[in-house]
């Protein structure tokens, strides 16, 4: 019996061994296959923008859009941009793409104003186009072909991205210097302490949806919440929320002083027709309610 036991270990630990390399080499190729598709994903067309939109909370206005990158692979369908963009970065196609974007949003934000819609929006900007030199002209490039300036731009980056260079708190304060403002994306996952919060160049902080989520009707947890606004507000940063699905988060949020709000219970990220659709009728429903 003891041998049988023995054989059996044997077996599945072989046919673990198996199926787990099998799997190990299918991640490996879709990485693969991906990372070499987005070096063409720009010249193939394949790239398009989403729009967020995001809500102020005192004027209940949408002055602000986030822009959502989205990539159909020819061999893949859509992948979203959380695989996408790290296998970019690790590729160096990201300074390709990433300058698209900008030209991209600052082009649509040109054809929103012409339809007369005025908004900024919120750009992602990944640690490696922050330390490329070329960066504040890109910028400059893709407002000025659009009759744009710095403030149509709200530039996103992330935590891990101020630890891992002192470079990079120079190239935000430059940034900031040329009149963008820089929030602190997904704030809270990351590894700072609260205290960098006061050395960082940010102005604002945009809490990560994984906090917001702890707020649930009933057994509610907006102990950290509560304390990331208080702390941004004395430190006289702006916060914005992510992640609000649910009707008791945005009026909690509200109520916490929360200065902005973004989610689904707002709106999904559209397509630019949508949101024109949207911001149409978010005004006229404005409009009927004074
Ligand atoms: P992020 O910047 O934190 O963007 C917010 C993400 O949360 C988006 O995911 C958005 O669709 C999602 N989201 C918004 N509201 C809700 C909600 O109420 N519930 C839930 N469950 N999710 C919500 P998405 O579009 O998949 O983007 C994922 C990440 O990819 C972004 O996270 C950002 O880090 C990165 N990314 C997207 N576009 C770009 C880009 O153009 N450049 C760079 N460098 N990164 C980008
Ligand atoms: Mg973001
Ligand atoms: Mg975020
Ligand atoms: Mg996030």
């Amino acid at each position: 019996a003891a041998d049988l036991a023995m054989f059996q270990v044997k077996e599945n630990g072989r046919n673990n061994i198996f199926r787990y390399s099998e799997r190990l080499e299918e991640a490996f190729s879709r990485k693969k296959v991906i990372g070499r598709q987005l070096r063409s994903a720009v010249d193939n067309g394949e790239l398009e923008m989403h729009y967020q939109p995001i809500l102020s909370a005192s004027k209940l206005d949408i002055v602000k859009v986030e822009a959502l990158l989205r990539w159909k692979s020819p061999t893949f369908g859509p992948v979203s941009p959380a695989e996408f963009i790290p296998l970019a970065e690790a590729g160096g196609s990201i300074l390709g793409i990433g300058n698209w974007v900008l030209r991209k949003v600052c082009a649509d934000l040109r054809s929103f104003k012409d339809q007369g819609i005025r908004l900024k929006a919120a750009v992602n900007i990944s640690g490696l186009q922050l330390m490329q030199p070329g960066l504040p002209g890109q910028l400059s490039e893709a407002l000025g072909d659009n009759g744009l300036t710095a403030d149509s731009l709200e530039l996103e980056i992330t935590e891990t991205m101020l630890m891992s260079d002192e470079s990079i708190i120079t190239s935000l304060a430059d940034l900031r210097s040329m009149g963008f403002c820089i929030s602190l994306d997904d704030f809270g996952t990351g590894f700072s302490s609260l205290s960098y919060l006061r050395t960082f160049p940010v102005d604002l902080i945009k809490i990560d949806r994984s906090f917001v989520a702890g707020i649930q009707p009933g057994a509610s947890d907006d102990t950290l919440v509560r304390a990331i606004i208080e702390l941004s507000h004395n430190l006289g940063l702006r916060v914005v929320s992510e992640g609000v699905e649910l009707k008791e988060q945005f009026d909690l949020l509200c109520n916490l002083g929360s200065d902005e709000l973004q989610g689904y219970f707002i709106s999904r990220p559209l397509p630019a027709p949508s949101l024109v659709d949207f911001m149409m009728s978010y005004a006229s429903a404005a409009a009927t309610r004074e």
